[in-house]
Formats: structure tokens, sequence, C-alpha cells
């Protein structure tokens, strides 16, 4: 099932007709907070209300971590077989094909990406993230410590407990599933914070762990905003908190962390990534492609986006030519057109913050090429802003330095490969960089020297569940995905075993 096989107006349709629950999920049932607050949960792509979602007080936070934690205690989860919870997580990833379209369509509504990334990419992910981390747990030993022959010593891994799982909005089933699904496939249980910007996928995504036949209270979904992010961050009964979100605020939960008991933090933060599009690349069309989707897909917010394009001043203005032209193609359009590449940002403030960011490049001497104005008549209601360029940046000036999440992309120009390197080393994060060039020696000269967790030649933004996710600096600590995440949810434990009579000594 491909986004391409129905009309925007099917697709808009289907939207109509969606039942969405804005109720936590605790103990295997949906429930209000105990004090019955609300919010609005509204639409960014035409400001409609689309639910009013449980503003979680303590109470509810509490009991929630409570009923997580007697789960883990009766081993319901923790003490199946390897082998039954791979089959009940294949179990959740064949629920959620099943349900691709509806929660691809709650993504689109809640967050106003379009209908192709929700569908075609991200609820794709989130099945390949279920069905890799199911696969994976009944495959990999313990190990066997060299002790020689008087000891048996056994290296194994044994689940943390409670999970807390919190998570940004800017894709948001797909990142809290890196971690929910390595987090029950340990043997954990799980108490997840979805944004309040984005909570119905995370909602609807329990009662898909319901019918997979994961036992009530495993998996729990608590919804608000920042306070009860940080109840479950300095809660004594939560062992681990799993975060993706602002370096500001994984700054906070280290400080939580410390405060209450010494929890484990996993912190994926921000990024100001280079895109580094060197002279002898050989096909700058090509490069020009890849650097727009680099800053244009989902708007902009992506932790991964190539948002300081670095350009080798020879082939600045080849270069420019060829990226104008790309980035017409990412025109803002209505979000459920399987045809629209960019749709609206998160909400009117979140489009003021990015145009206060290009007011202040103009103000400290760049010059805007494209976009850097709003758009809302694109779909009335909506907070729309078309793909934007600063020209003439330098690596010092605000919008080079800070995190816009949007759609905006700064070009700096360098002379040479040192230069290159000192300006895309130039900032507080660490978490993509990206160059182009042939030379085979040169490709390995600058991957060494780059400080970022992933770093990508001759291509942009590729990212799989085969190979770890995460940031140098202050882009975070820990990894998403792959078998290294794995390890993250289990805490390492060193069994010795004496094989004959020891003597103390
Ligand atoms: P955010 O930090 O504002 O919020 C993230 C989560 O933390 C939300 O669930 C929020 O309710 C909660 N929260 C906010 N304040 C809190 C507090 N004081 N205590 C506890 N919890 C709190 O981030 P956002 O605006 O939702 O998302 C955008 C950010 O996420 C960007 O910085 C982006 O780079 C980052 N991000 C990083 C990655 C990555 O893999 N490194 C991926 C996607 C997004």
């Amino acid at each position: 099932m491909s986004s391409q096989t129905k009309t925007f107006t099917q697709w808009q349709q289907q939207a109509n007709a969606l039942h969405i629950e804005g109720r936590a999920y605790i103990d295997g049932q949906y429930q209000d907070s105990t004090d019955g607050a609300t919010f609005a949960d509204i639409s960014p792509i035409d400001g409609r209300l689309l639910a009013a979602i449980a503003d979680c007080d303590l109470t509810t936070v509490d009991n929630a971590v409570a009923v997580a934690g007697r789960a883990f205690a009766t081993g319901v989860w923790r003490d199946k077989s390897p082998a039954e919870r791979k089959n009940v997580l294949l179990r959740l990833a064949d629920l959620v094909a099943l349900h691709q379209e509806e929660l691809a369509l709650l993504e689109s509504l809640d967050t106003g990406k379009t209908i192709h990334e929700s569908l075609d990419m991200d609820i794709q992910d989130v099945g390949k993230t279920l069905r890799y981390y199911a696969e994976a747990i009944d495959k990999i030993s313990g190990e066997i410590a060299p002790t020689g022959d008087d000891f048996h010593g056994m290296i194994t891994y044994a689940p943390l407990g409670v999970v807390a799982v919190m998570t940004p909005w800017n894709n948001p089933l797909m990142i809290a599933c890196w971690k929910i699904a390595p987090a029950l496939a340990m043997g954990n249980s799980v108490v997840f914070k979805p944004s309040e910007k984005a909570p119905l996928t995370g909602i609807r995504l329990a009662e898909l762990t319901r019918q997979a036949g994961i036992p009530d209270g495993v998996f729990n979904v608590v919804t608000g905003g920042a306070q009860v992010g940080q109840a479950l961050a300095l809660h004594p009964g939560v062992r681990a908190v799993a975060f993706t979100g602002s370096t500001q605020v994984a700054k906070q939960l280290l400080i939580y962390a410390g405060q209450s008991n010494m929890k484990r933090t996993y912190l994926e933060g921000g990024g100001k990534n280079a895109h580094i599009i060197f002279a002898d690349t050989p096909d700058l069309a090509r490069a020009a492609r890849f650097a727009a989707l680099g800053f244009c897909a989902n708007q902009g917010a992506v932790c991964a986006s190539g948002t300081r394009l670095l350009v080798q001043s020879s082939i600045k203005d080849a270069f420019v030519a060829h990226l104008i032209e790309e980035v017409k193609r990412w025109t803002p359009g209505h979000p459920l057109d399987p045809s629209t590449m960019m749709g609206p940002l998160i909400d009117a403030q979140h489009q003021a913050n990015v145009l206060r960011f290009v007011d202040s490049a103009r103000d400290e001497g760049a010059s805007i090429l494209c976009g850097g104005y709003a758009d809302d008549r694109v779909v009335p209601g909506g907070h729309f802003l078309p793909p934007t360029l600063i020209d003439n940046a330098t690596s010092t000036m605000t919008a080079s330095q800070n995190e816009i999440f949007g759609p905006v992309a700064s070009i700096i120009t360098f002379e040479d490969e040192e230069e290159a390197i000192r300006l895309a080393n130039d900032s507080e994060y660490g978490l993509t960089a990206g160059f182009w060039t042939p030379d085979i020696a040169k490709v390995h000269r600058i991957a060494r020297r780059l400080e970022a967790g992933t770093v990508w030649v001759n291509h942009f933004l590729t990212r799989d569940i085969l190979s770890p996710f995460g940031g140098f600096k202050q882009s975070g600590m820990g990894r998403d995905l792959s078998i290294h995440a794995l390890r993250q949810y289990g805490e390492m434990k060193a069994t010795w075993i004496a094989l004959k009579d020891i003597d103390a000594h």
C-alpha cells in the first residue's frame, strides 16, 4: 500500500471518518486523568480541533508507573521466553501493517507531515523496527567469561524495570518505536509519554499492543506536557528514560536523574548538521537534489537535516543555480494530497520562531535567496513556510549556530579541505554530516575528522535500522537503532560460579 494509490479526496474522506481516541492508557484500559483535565489537540493543517487529550496529573503518572512496576515484578512479560516475546512483537508489527493507513492519517493530521512521509516512510519504519527487535531477541546470547577452571563466569543482560519513553512531535510513532521496541523486546515495562503536540498515534498504538498480546500493565501511555515528562524523569520507580527531543530538555533530564535515583538516561538531542559540497563533486545536480531533501524533508523538522550547506567557493554559483531549481519541487501544499512534498509547520509559535531566525540572518548581513516568509494561504488555518535559503552566511551567525527545525538552510562558502572540516565541526551539535567527492582518500580523510554520529558520503539523509543513530557532543548520548541500542535496555550482569571449593584469601 502506498500513499499514491488513493486520491486527495479519498484521503480526506478517510480522515474525516476517523475515530480519534484521546485518553491515556494504563493497565490495559483507556482512561482519563484522575482529575479529568484535558487539553486541545489542534491539527497544524487547518487549525481544527482533533481531540481533547487527557492532561495527566501526578496521581495518574504515579499510577501508570506503579502499574508498570507491578507488571514487571510479576514477571508476566519479563519471564516469557525470548521466542514468546518475539511472537507477540511480530503480531504487533502485523497489526501496525493492518492499520497503516489509519496510523498514517492520524500522524499527518497531528503533525502536518505529508501522507507520503507518514505512510510510505514513518509507519513502514515502525513495522520494520518492531520486526527487527522481535527477531533479534531470540538470536542473541550472553557470554562466558574466560575464567579458567575454578569458576564459571557468565555475562548476561537483565531487563531494567520500568522504562519511560519520551518523544518529540516530528516523527512521533517512528521515534517512539525506536525505543519502545527494544525496551519491550528486552522484557521491560514501558510508560510512554508522547509529545503533547502529537499524541494520537501513541495512544492508538496502545490498543494494538493489547490485541497483539502484550499483558496489561506492560505498556502504558500517559499524555501531557513538560510536567508529565518531569514527573516521570524524577520518579523513583522509573529505572531509565529514553528520550528524543531538544538538547535543552535533554540536559534537564540529566539533572532530574541526578536528583532522583540515577536512572539511566539515553538522550537524543538537536542537530545543526553540515552538508559539504566540494568542487570535485561530479554531479552537482544530484548533490543539489540531496541538499534540498536534506533541509526540506518533513518541513525541515528533522534532527538530521543538513541546514549548514558548506559550498566550495569555486562552484558556488553553479551549485546554487541547481539548488534553486530543486527547492521548487518542495512548494508547500495540503499534506493529504499524495503529490505534496511539504506540509505546514507544527503551529503558529513555531512559524514565528523560524521567521525570527530568518530575520536575524538579514540583520546580521546575510541575504535571503528564496522563501523567508509565512504563507498561510496554502490551507486556511495552517502555518506554512516555503523552503528558505540564506545566502552569504557565515558560521558564526545566529541562524548558522542554532537549530531552526524548519525548512531553512544557510549557504556558507569555504576555500579548501581544512576550512571545510573546521566549519563543519564549528557547532555544539554533532548528529550528522555529509559530503560529496569522488576521491577515495579524501573520503576517508574527511569522514575520520567529522565530529558526527552519522556521516554520509555522496548522498544525504539515509538511515536504516541496521546502523546506529545518535550524536556526538550536545546532540546526545546513547544510540537508537541497530543491535547496539538493544543492549541499552538491559543491565549488564556478571555472575561468578565457583566450580570447586575456593578458599578465601
Ligand atoms: P522538546 O524537547 O520540547 O520536547 C520533547 C519531549 O520532552 C516532549 O514529549 C515534551 O513534552 C517533553 N518535555 C518538555 N519539557 C520537559 C521537561 N522540562 N521535563 C521533561 N520532559 C519535558 O522537543 P520538541 O520540540 O518536541 O522536538 C524538537 C526537538 O527534538 C529538536 O531539538 C530536534 O532536533 C529533536 N529531535 C532529535 C532527534 C534525534 O534523534 N537526535 C530526532 C527528532 C527530534
